[in-house]
């Protein structure tokens, strides 16, 4: 097997997806199947769709276009660039917006294809991130509503990327506000209220989420099996399935400080060394330019990292589990962080199983 490599087991993937669906379904929310952590491959989103995905979503068109073929709805997650209008109306069914000249562009355009391109207007409920504020969204919608090609199909939010604010009752509930108030107010009926990612995910189990909210995207929860306001495992999922695997290249005991006078590392820090004696070291063939070491953990917990260069990765093993020799491969969980770089690397091999 190739090595350094991302092991990609589908029928976690789709069991992750399946055990969500039932959650959301349970609570009369859709969910929104997110691919951009693993770069919108193929294969892997398939097994979203097998796993009951109402739809698919991505921050890069590119991505969904290449997902063209799958027949599901598809959602774009960025505000989409004037420059792409073209391709954000033939490649995605609905995308999340915030500038109503973006919205006009997009009109333009569907009118050229022939088609209506449904939107979501996002409300920047706290984080900071995307979405209009508050106060400027029954004028927003007004001049939405005027627009020919775009349907106004919903609105949503977005709150844990930038500002780490947490989802809750409180700001989730203005959305649901909000949500009445424009309805009374052009009478019209919104068919989707997107009200966040895998930080919203702790208020379903709590029974705390605003009754309006019938959307989610989920990225982090499907592919690592976790909620994102707490870090905590979803109950019934996989954390691995997705693992990182690399080679040893040379294993041997040194001391764990270095010998001579103490200047700079590879990437310009001076580095601080605890004595631990004479300990065995495996130097691993993958470094910083692939993934951000301080974002895997050895599955062998007895493994430490304890440094790395732009193309070595040095692991502690004197105490693993089991014996080692050059050669051999040592597996990691990843978090969210390594999980993007991994993929996105044109130097991992990506191993779907
Ligand atoms: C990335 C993204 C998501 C998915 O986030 P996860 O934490 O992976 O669930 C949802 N919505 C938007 C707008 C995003 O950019």
């Amino acid at each position: 097997m190739i090595c350094p490599r991302i092991e990609i087991n589908l029928s976690k993937v789709k069991h992750n997806t399946s055990e969500l669906k039932k959650m959301c379904h349970g609570k009369n929310i859709q969910l929104a199947g997110v691919t951009k952590v693993f770069c919108g491959i193929h294969k892997i989103a398939e097994s979203m769709v097998d796993g009951g995905v109402d739809m698919l979503a991505d921050s890069r068109i590119e991505n969904l276009k290449k997902l063209e073929n799958i027949k599901i709805p598809k959602l774009l997650l960025r505000l989409p660039m004037m420059r792409q209008a073209e391709d954000v109306v033939r490649y995605a069914d609905i995308s999340l917006n915030s500038e109503l000249q973006t919205i006009e562009r997009l009109s333009m355009e569907a009118i050229k294809q022939g088609k209506e391109h449904n939107i979501l207007l996002m409300v920047d409920l706290g984080d900071l991130r995307e979405g209009v504020w508050k106060s400027d969204v029954i004028h927003t919608v007004k001049e939405i509503l005027k627009l020919e090609g775009i349907k106004l199909m919903g609105i949503g939010t977005n709150l844990t990327c930038y500002g780490g604010v947490i989802p809750s009752n409180k700001n989730l509930g203005e959305l649901s506000e909000l949500t009445t108030t424009i309805e009374k107010e052009f009478n019209i009926k919104l068919e989707i209220i997107s009200g966040g990612n895998s930080s919203s995910l702790y208020l379903l189990e709590k029974g705390e989420m605003p009754e309006k909210i019938n959307h989610l995207r989920l990225g982090e929860a499907i592919v690592l099996g976790r909620e994102t306001a707490y870090g905590e495992a979803i109950k019934d999922t996989y954390q691995d399935a997705f693992t990182f695997v690399a080679e040893i290249i040379e294993l041997k005991e040194k001391p764990s400080v270095p010998i001579g006078e103490i200047g700079m590392d590879a990437f310009g820090n001076t580095p601080t060394f605890e004595d631990k004696g004479i300990r065995k070291r495996a130097i691993l063939a993958v470094g910083r330019q692939d993934v951000a070491v301080d974002n895997l953990n050895p599955i062998d917990k007895n493994m430490e990292i304890i440094g790395a260069s732009s193309d070595h990765l040095i692991v502690d093993v004197t105490d693993a589990k089991e014996a080692l020799k050059v050669g051999d491969e040592i597996k990691f969980h990843v978090k969210y962080g390594a999980l993007l770089q991994l993929m996105t690397s044109e130097y991992i091999y990506k191993s779907i199983q």
